[in-house]
C-alpha cells in the first residue's frame, strides 16, 4: 500500500480530548489510518460530551456514564493511545516532538491542535473563590449540586451557557437571575427577533433578565452572599455562575512561531502554515467557503466536520473545508436550531408565528440568505443546512420565505429567479 504522504504513518498526535481531538482519532481509525494515534488531554476523565453539561446533566437527567463519548474500553481496542490528565506544554516544530507537562516527549509525523477554549474570566471584577463557571464535567458537578429548589443563583451572562442553565435551573426550583451586558441575551448568535421570543419564555418561567447591566462587586468569599450591580443595586446570591463566553487556547500555537489572530490560523484545508500542524475545533480560525473570512466558531457539528476533514487529508483524500454551521440549543421544551451565521444587523424575516411557537428568523447578509433560526420546526432547519452557501441562498424570493405553507425543501430544489 503506498503510503498517502512520506512519513504520515509513523504517528498522529493530537492534542486536546474533547470532541474536536477524540473525534479526529475515532475518524482515522474508521479510516484504517495505518499508524500510531495519541490523544493528549488536560483532564482526567475519558473523552466526554460536553453540550449536556449545561442541559440534561444539570437536571439530573444524565448522569456521569451516559456523558462518555464511548464506553472505556474502545479507545483501548481502536489502538488509540490516551494520555490523559496532563497538558502539552511545548512543541518543538524542527525535532517534531511535543513536550508535556510530566517531561515526556512525544514525537509526531503529524501533530493536531483541537486545543478548545477556556471560559473568559470577569474583568475588572475580584472574583470570590466561590464563584462558578461551566466548562467542566467537574465544573456541573459542582453546580449541580446547588441547583435545589429556593436556592438563590445568579448568573452573569446572559450567552447559551447562561440561558441553559437558567432553564435547567427553573425546572429544579432554583430563583434565577440573569446580569447580561449587552442590551439582548444572545446576542452574539441570533437575531433581535429570537433573543426576544427567548426573554420572554425566561420571563414567564420566574427568570429574572437584566439586560444592559454589570457587576460591582461580589460579597462573600468560599459562599457567595450577594452580587451588587454597577448601579448601587443589591442582589441576594447563594450561587454565583459566570458564564461570559471563551477564549481560545493558542498559546502552544502562538509559542512555537505559529500565526494566531484570535485563534490559530489555519486554511481551507485547515493546516497551519506549518504542513506537518492542523488546528481544528474552537481554537482554529479558518476561511469561510461562503463569505472568505476568517471565522471561529464554538459548536459540535464544527469540531466534528473539522475532525472528520483532518482524518481523510490524513488518510488520502483532501477536499477542503465548506460545511455548513449549525448549532442547537434546548430551554425548557423549547428546541432552538440554527444554520449558518449571519452577520449581527443584516436583515431578517420572520417565517411562521412565534405566537404558537413554532417559528423561523431567516437572516440575511445584503441579498444572501446566510441564516435560519427554527424554533420547533426541524423541517426549516434540515432544507436550511442544504440551502445556505448554495447559489439558490443569493435569489430568494423573501415571500417565499416568509409564508411558512411554502415547504423551504421546496426552494432548495426549485429557488425562485
Ligand atoms: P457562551 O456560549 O459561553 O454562553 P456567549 O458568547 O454566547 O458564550 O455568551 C456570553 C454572554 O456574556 C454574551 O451575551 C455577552 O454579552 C455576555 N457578557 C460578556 N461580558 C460580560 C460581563 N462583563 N457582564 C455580563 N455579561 C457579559
Amino acid at each position: 500500500m503506498g503510503r498517502p504522504h512520506p512519513g504520515v504513518d509513523r504517528g498522529v498526535v493530537i492534542v486536546g480530548s474533547g470532541m474536536a481531538g477524540a473525534q479526529t482519532a475515532m475518524a482515522l481509525r474508521r479510516r484504517k489510518y495505518p499508524g500510531t494515534v495519541t490523544l493528549v488531554g488536560a483532564e482526567a476523565e475519558l473523552p466526554y460530551q460536553r453540550p449536556p453539561l449545561s442541559k440534561e446533566y444539570l437536571k439530573g437527567s444524565l448522569e456521569d456514564g451516559g456523558l462518555l463519548l464511548r464506553p472505556a474500553q474502545f479507545w483501548a481496542e481502536h489502538e488509540i493511545e490516551l494520555v490523559a490528565d496532563v497538558e502539552a506544554v511545548r512543541i518543538d516544530r524542527m525535532a517534531q516532538h511535543i513536550t508535556l507537562s510530566d517531561g515526556r516527549k512525544l514525537p509526531y509525523a503529524h501533530l493536531v491542535l483541537a486545543l478548545g477554549a477556556e471560559n473568559r474570566s470577569l474583568p475588572g471584577v475580584p472574583v470570590p473563590r466561590g464563584v462558578l463557571g461551566l466548562r467542566t464535567i467537574g465544573d456541573a458537578r459542582a453546580l449541580r449540586a446547588r441547583l435545589q429548589h429556593g436556592r438563590e443563583l445568579v448568573i452573569v451572562g446572559g450567552g447559551f451557557i447562561g440561558m441553559e442553565v437558567a432553564a435547567a435551573a427553573r425546572e429544579r426550583g432554583a430563583r434565577v437571575t440573569i446580569i447580561e451586558a449587552m442590551d439582548r441575551i444572545m446576542a452574539r448568535v441570533l437575531s433581535e427577533e429570537m433573543s426576544q421570543y427567548f426573554s420572554d419564555r425566561h420571563r414567564e418561567q420566574g427568570v429574572q433578565i437584566l439586560t444592559a447591566c454589570e457587576v460591582a462587586r461580589f460579597s462573600g468569599d468560599r459562599h457567595v452572599t450577594g452580587v451588587e450591580l454597577a448601579d448601587g443595586s443589591q442582589l441576594p446570591a447563594d450561587t454565583v455562575l459566570i458564564g461570559i463566553g471563551v477564549s481560545p487556547n493558542t498559546e502552544l500555537a502562538d509559542a512555537c512561531g505559529l500565526e494566531v489572530a484570535g485563534g490559530i490560523v489555519v486554511g481551507a484545508d485547515l493546516l497551519t502554515a506549518d504542513r506537518c500542524i492542523s488546528a481544528i475545533g474552537d481554537c482554529a480560525l479558518f476561511p469561510d467557503p461562503v463569505s472568505g473570512a476568517s471565522h471561529r466558531l464554538e459548536s459540535i457539528q464544527n469540531a466534528t466536520d473539522q475532525a472528520q476533514q483532518v482524518a481523510k487529508r490524513l488518510t488520502g483524500d483532501g477536499a477542503g473545508y465548506d460545511a455548513v454551521p449549525w448549532f442547537w440549543s434546548n430551554q425548557y421544551d423549547l428546541k432552538l436550531q440554527i444554520a449558518g451565521v449571519a452577520p449581527s444587523g443584516g436583515q431578517s424575516l420572520v417565517r411562521g408565528d412565534p405566537a404558537q411557537g413554532s417559528f423561523s428568523v431567516c437572516r440575511f447578509d445584503g441579498d444572501r440568505l446566510a441564516a435560519i433560526e427554527s424554533v420547533n420546526r426541524p423541517a426549516d432547519h434540515i432544507a436550511a443546512r442544504k440551502l445556505i452557501g448554495t447559489e439558490a441562498a443569493r435569489r430568494l424570493s423573501r415571500d417565499q420565505l416568509a409564508d411558512p405553507t411554502v415547504p423551504l425543501r421546496s426552494l432548495v430544489l426549485s429557488p425562485v429567479a
